[in-house]
C-alpha cells in the first residue's frame, strides 16, 4: 500500500495550489459573494482562460475524448485536486471540473453521435457553454427514478417534451438542458425513461422561479424550477436510445455523487482551519477558547473523522478506476452517507466554535452547513444509500456461517 501520489499527481496538486493560492484564494470574498446570489464572479472568464493556459482544465473526466482540451486523470489521480478546488466553494468552475457540467460531459461522451458531440459536449469541454441536468419532479417522489412522468413523446421527425422540474442545478444559465422523461409507459421497469438534449432557447421553456435550500441559492449555478411546455426537439436529439435513460443517469450519477464527495472533503479542511485560527484568537473567562477541552475535542473529532472520510474516498476513487460504476456501487454509496454526514458534523462544529458569527454571512460556515445538508438529499436521499450498502453487503458465508463457536447452530 502506498499513500503517497504518483510524481504526475504530484506536480498538478503543486501546479493547482499555486494557482489556487495566486489566483482564487484572494478572491475568495467576491467569489462567496456571487455565489450566494447564485451566479459564478465577473472575472470568472479571466481565471479559466488562465486555468486552461497553465493545462488545469478539463481534469475530471476519465472518459475524455482525445481531441479536447484537458487532461485524463483516473477518479484516484483526480480525488487530490478535488480537494484542493473544494477549499472555495464553486473554485472547481475555473478549471472546468464543475456540476453539472462535468457529470452531463461524461454522459455525452458516454452516449452522443458525432454530430451531438460536436454541437453540444465539444463548447462545454471549451467552457463556451453551460449544462443542466433536468430529472427532478415536484409532483413525484423523484429519488425513485421509476416515477419520473415528464414524457418525450415522438412526432414525426421530433420529440415533444411536457412536464414540470425542480432543483435543477444551472438552470437559468444553461445553454442546454438534459431532461429524463418517459418515452415508454409501457416498457420494462428500467427501459421507459430517456434523455433528450434540448437547447436552452427552444420555444416552450418556462423558468418559474428559483428552487431554494434552508435560505440559500446554490452556490454558483443556482437551482430553478422549470417548465417544459411541448417543448420540441428534433428526433436527432436523443441520446442514445429510447429508454436508455436509467443506464445514462446512473452513468453520470456515479461521478457527480463521487465529485461532490472530494470536494466536500476540501471544504472540511477550510472549516478546520477556520475553527483553529477562530479558537486561538477568541478568548472566554480568562483564556483562548482553544485552551478548553470541549474545543480541542471538537477540532480533533473533526480531524479523525474528515481523515477517515478521505480514505473511504480515496479507497472508492481506486474502485471505480478498476472497473465502472456499477462494480464500485456499494463503494459510493458508502461515500455519499459517510462523506456528507462528516460535512454536516464538522460544519455544525464550526459554527459552535465561532458563536453567533457561524451562522452569519461573513464566514462560509453557514453556506457549508446549508451545503452539507442539501448533499444528504439530492444525488441520493441518505436512505436510499443506506439500502443499496445494505444490499451489495455479502450475507455470511465460510467461516462465521460454520463455525457453532461464533454462531450458534440449530
Ligand atoms: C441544492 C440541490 C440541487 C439539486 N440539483 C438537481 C439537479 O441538478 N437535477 C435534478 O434533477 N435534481 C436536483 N436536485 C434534486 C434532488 O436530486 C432530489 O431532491 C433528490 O433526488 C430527492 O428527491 P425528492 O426531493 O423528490 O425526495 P423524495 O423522493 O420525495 O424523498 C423524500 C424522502 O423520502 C425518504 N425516502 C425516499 N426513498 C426512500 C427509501 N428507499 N427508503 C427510506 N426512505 C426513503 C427520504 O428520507 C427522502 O429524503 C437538487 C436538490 C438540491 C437540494
Amino acid at each position: 500500500m502506498d499513500f503517497a501520489h504518483p510524481p504526475e499527481t504530484q506536480a498538478l496538486i503543486d501546479q493547482l495550489e499555486a494557482f489556487m493560492a495566486a489566483e482564487i484564494l484572494p478572491r475568495a470574498r467576491p467569489w462567496r459573494e456571487a455565489g450566494l446570489a447564485g451566479e459564478y464572479p465577473p472575472f470568472i472568464g479571466e481565471i479559466q482562460a488562465g486555468a486552461k493556459a497553465a493545462g488545469l482544465w478539463n481534469l475530471a473526466i476519465p472518459n475524455l475524448p482525445d481531441d479536447a482540451p484537458g487532461t485524463r486523470l483516473t477518479n484516484s489521480q483526480f480525488a487530490p485536486l478535488a480537494e484542493i478546488m473544494g477549499r472555495v466553494m464553486g473554485a472547481s468552475k475555473a478549471f472546468n471540473c464543475h456540476p453539472p457540467d462535468v457529470p452531463n460531459m461524461i454522459m455525452l461522451a458516454d452516449a452522443a453521435t458525432p454530430d451531438q458531440r460536436r454541437a453540444f459536449l465539444g463548447p462545454l469541454l471549451e467552457g463556451q457553454t453551460q449544462s443542466a441536468f433536468a430529472m427532478t419532479e415536484p409532483a413525484v417522489a423523484s429519488s425513485d427514478a421509476g416515477n419520473i412522468a415528464t414524457t418525450i413523446r415522438r412526432d414525426g421527425g421530433e420529440y415533444v417534451i411536457s412536464g414540470r422540474k425542480w432543483y435543477i442545478s444551472g438552470g437559468k444559465a444553461a445553454d442546454v438542458h438534459l431532461v429524463m422523461g418517459v418515452t415508454d409507459p409501457d416498457a420494462r421497469a428500467g427501459r421507459r425513461q430517456s434523455v433528450i438534449i434540448v437547447p436552452a432557447n427552444a420555444p416552450g421553456i418556462r423558468i418559474i422561479r428559483p428552487s431554494t435550500f434552508l435560505g440559500f441559492v446554490e452556490p454558483g449555478a443556482g437551482a430553478y424550477e422549470i417548465a417544459y411546455e411541448d417543448v420540441r426537439v428534433p428526433a436527432a436529439n436523443l441520446l442514445g436510445s429510447e429508454g436508455d435513460g436509467f443506464r445514462l443517469g446512473q452513468v453520470r450519477l456515479g461521478p457527480a455523487r463521487v465529485h461532490h464527495c472530494m470536494r466536500a472533503i476540501g471544504h472540511c479542511e477550510t472549516l478546520i482551519e477556520l475553527m483553529l485560527q477562530r479558537a486561538q484568537e477568541r478568548r472566554a473567562f480568562g483564556q483562548a477558547i482553544a485552551e478548553y477541552d470541549s474545543i480541542q475535542h471538537m477540532i480533533a473529532r473533526s480531524r479523525m473523522e474528515l481523515n477517515q472520510a478521505r480514505l473511504l474516498t480515496w479507497k472508492c476513487a481506486w474502485a471505480l478506476d478498476q472497473s465502472d460504476w456499477k462494480a464500485a456501487r456499494q463503494d459510493v454509496s458508502i461515500i455519499k452517507v459517510a462523506v456528507t454526514e462528516t460535512y454536516q458534523r464538522i460544519a455544525d462544529r464550526a459554527i459552535q466554535v465561532f458563536g453567533a458569527m457561524g451562522g452569519g454571512a461573513d464566514t462560509p460556515i453557514a453556506d457549508a452547513f446549508a451545503w452539507a445538508r442539501a448533499l444528504r438529499i439530492f444525488d441520493g436521499p441518505d436512505e436510499v444509500h443506506l439500502r443499496q450498502i445494505y444490499r451489495f453487503e455479502p450475507k455470511p458465508e465460510g467461516l462465521l456461517k460454520d463455525s457453532p463457536h461464533i454462531m450458534p447452530q440449530e
